[in-house]
């Protein structure tokens, strides 16, 4: 099959939807892999080291859409790259159709077969697509807590480790799934006092046996969280109701009773946030300050390490690529179930049951 690999050109956009590793897996299968030119540069690869793994280095994105049988990128297809899909080809991506509409209409106008990466199933229920970017997010949480915690940058002056005779800062993680053992696992590492409120009692057991006495658990509910919320020197909002928007957690009412200069970082900012006070952020300027709380709601934190979320997606992304190329779509699908949850559009059909029912198309 022939692959192609277009640059990203969403907005502060650094990934790259094949490193010159997986180029070289593909083309070790037989494939032709075709890479615009630059396409690897906001992770540091260069138009050499796709032509080292096989590749070959094409300007611009047009032959790319109009000659590769499968278009494989990280962020959904802009409206200039919808343009140029077309039938009978394959677009492997992150897609998020269910709100956006005028994505939808295009891919549905083009006839391509899409293959959504977010939708793509696992054993258990699991969206193992979406897990590498909510385990770079929930690390980078703390990070980007730390520094917003320093004086410079409007937080109370807390180092989370602390220093011997001094007491750690306290963080406090708001749901204990992907991004908030991720982001646990980082603050224990930093020597924080850390404590985890999650809702499930099965998810409390998971998390007390493996952190053990590093990190506290506790059952979240209205009075729980707003104590654990109130002593912070930095929370963490990682919840998700599946299929819904985030639940406020954290009212306007309660910042008044935190510590001044503490830290709320809002992961789930991507599903409309879980503080009251949360709006998104970009990269560029990622932090807001309301009633003397810091707040940091950057809707795309993965973008910031484009190197290391590039590889594991990558890491997740490549054997369906694989199956695709090796068997054709339609067989590779046939032969994995997971691979099928995957397909949102064909050949001017929704095929994605949810986005389908949102969006107002037979399905
Ligand atoms: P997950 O499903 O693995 O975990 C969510 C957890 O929240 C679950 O354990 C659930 O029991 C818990 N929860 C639900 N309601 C709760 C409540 N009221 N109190 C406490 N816990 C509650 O989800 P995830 O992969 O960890 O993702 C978390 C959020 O982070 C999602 O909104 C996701 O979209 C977002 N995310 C954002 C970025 C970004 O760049 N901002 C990147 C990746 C993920």
């Amino acid at each position: 099959m022939r692959i192609g690999c277009p640059r990203e050109i969403k907005n502060h956009e650094y990934r790259v939807g094949l490193t010159p590793e997986s180029v070289n897996e593909l083309v070790a299968h037989g494939h032709e892999v075709w890479i615009e030119s630059g396409a690897g540069l906001g992770i540091d690869a260069k138009d050499a080291d796709y032509v080292d793994a096989g590749a070959k280095i094409v300007e611009g994105p047009d032959p790319i859409f109009a000659e590769c049988e499968m278009v494989v990128k990280v962020k959904e297809p802009q409206a200039v790259e919808r343009a140029k899909l077309r039938e009978g080809q394959v677009l492997y991506t992150y897609l998020h159709l269910a709100p956006d509409p005028e994505q939808t209409a295009d891919l549905v106008k083009s006839g391509v077969t899409a293959i959504a990466y977010e939708t793509v199933t696992g054993s258990g229920g699991t969206l193992p697509l979406l897990k590498p970017m909510s385990q770079v997010a929930g690390r980078m949480s703390v990070q980007a807590g730390a520094t917003a915690l320093e004086k410079a940058h409007g937080g109370r002056g807390v180092l989370l480790g602390g220093v011997p005779g001094v007491m750690p800062g306290k963080v406090t993680v708001i749901g204990g799934g992907v991004v908030g053992w991720n982001a646990a696992q980082m603050a224990v590492g930093l020597g924080a006092d850390v404590t985890i409120l999650d809702r499930s009692p099965e998810q409390l057991e998971r998390l007390g046996m493996y952190f053990e006495s590093r990190a506290k658990t506790r059952f979240s509910n209205k009075a729980n969280l707003h104590e654990a919320v109130c002593e912070a020197d930095l929370v963490i909002g990682a919840v998700l109701i599946p299929g819904a928007a985030a639940p406020k957690l954290v009212s306007r009412e309660m910042l008044g009773d935190m510590k001044k200069g503490a830290v709320l970082v809002d992961v789930a900012i991507d599903q409309g946030g879980c503080f009251e006070t949360s709006h998104p952020t970009t990269h560029d300027d990622p932090t807001f300050v309301v009633d003397g709380i810091v707040h940091y709601c950057v809707a795309n934190m993965p973008g910031a390490v484009a190197r290391t979320s590039t590889y594991a997606l990558n890491n997740v992304t490549l054997p369906h690529a694989l199956a695709i190329a090796d068997k054709g779509w339609e067989q590779a699908m046939r032969d994995n179930p997971h691979l099928a949850e995957g397909l949102n559009v064909h050949k001017g059909e929704v095929t994605y049951e949810a986005v389908a029912r949102e969006l107002g198309y037979d399905y």
